[in-house]
């Protein structure tokens, strides 16, 4: 069995970017930002963000999807990465998917992997990013106006749904297999996130389920927000498997999409209609900001209409980790 520096050698090593100066090996990397930066890091824990026996090599790509998700909600251009990971023992073939499905992601967005650590315990995967925002510029939460519209992009409730069907061992169809992978392997919206800057008013990614991130969004903005319950876009496979009494649970309040939630004022409707269609990438108006806050659900009549769950905590009033 190599040695740990081995290891970091053949998995972790080698990317290159113009602004990197220094990379993986010495003490700390070194870059030359050329403007605006945006930075972040999340941590992935085995059992709680990823099943146990997810595939190594989803979660390697997992673990960057939700960072790029982050920056994909700030409109910015991701450049750079660290990996923290935390590993009961080192396997070979485990580091070897793993750091494929890292880094495919990684190439697919320009990235290069800069640095990290790698320490013993229970597996855990901390990734960090950083990318760069035009000068002054980047999407926030706080920036929604009352008569927006509030969109979402892509399609809603997809991963609970396949975790359900993961959990279940019920993933034989060609439906519940791509609802799987939603979870397993979500699809950050960067270039989406990138074409809104200078059209949305302000962003947010799903991570928690539309009502708990929404809901950080409309708080930020001082604002409140009326959305119909009939224009939630759900995906066919999703269509195809949800029982129908709990498709709107699962769009509402299931975490781990990763699709942008956004708003925007009227006047821009056609542009941004324009920009999801250059980028191939659905968007929907699924209501609109109003001045009274907080979030009101409401039904095909326009009643109110209340979700069971309102999104994933880590420390909810059950004590759930
Ligand atoms: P130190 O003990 O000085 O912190 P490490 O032994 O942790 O150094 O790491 C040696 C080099 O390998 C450093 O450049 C570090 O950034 C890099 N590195 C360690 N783990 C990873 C990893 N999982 N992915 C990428 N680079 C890593
Ligand atoms: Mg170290």
């Amino acid at each position: 069995m190599p040695g740990e520096f081995e290891l970091i050698q053949r998995y972790f090593a080698g990317d290159r970017r113009e602004d990197v100066l220094l990379g993986v090996g010495d003490d700390a990397a070194v870059v030359r930002p050329r403007g605006d930066l945006a930075l972040a890091v999340d941590t992935l824990v085995a059992g709680v963000h990823f099943p146990l026996d997810a595939p190594p090599e989803s979660i390697g790509h997992k673990a960057l999807a939700v960072n790029l998700s982050d920056l994909a909600a700030m409109g910015a251009e991701p450049a750079w990465l660290l990996l923290a990971l935390t590993l009961e023992q080192a396997r070979e073939p485990w580091l070897a998917a793993f750091s494929r499905g890292l880094r495919e992601l990684a190439a697919e967005h320009g990235m290069a992997l800069i640095g990290g650590d790698v320490t013993r315990g229970p597996l855990t995967v901390s990734v960090q990013v950083g990318g760069y925002l035009p000068p002054g510029q980047a999407l926030r939460r706080s920036g929604a106006r009352v008569g927006d519209g509030v969109y979402v992009s892509g399609s809603l409730g997809d991963a609970a749904l396949g975790l359900a069907l993961w959990q279940a061992g019920a993933a034989d169809g060609e439906a519940q297999q791509w609802l799987v992978q939603r979870l397993h392997r979500p699809t950050p919206r960067v270039a989406l996130g990138r074409a809104l800057l200078g059209l949305a008013s302000a962003a947010i990614d799903l991570s928690d389920g539309l009502a708990a991130d929404l809901g950080h969004l409309l708080s930020a903005s001082g604002v409140g927000a009326s959305v119909e319950l009939e224009r939630l876009p759900l995906s066919p496979a999703f269509k195809r498997c949800a029982v129908t009494a709990t498709s709107w649970e699962a769009a509402v309040g299931g975490g781990d999409d990763y699709e942008l939630c956004f708003t925007a004022p009227p006047a821009v409707e056609a542009e941004l209609e324009q920009q999801a269609r250059r980028l191939g990438i659905a968007i929907t108006r699924i209501g609109r900001i109003e001045q009274e806050p907080g979030l009101r659900l409401l039904d095909g009549q326009g009643h109110p209409w209340r979700a069971k769950r309102a999104g994933y905590t880590h420390f909810d009033a059950e004590g759930q980790a």
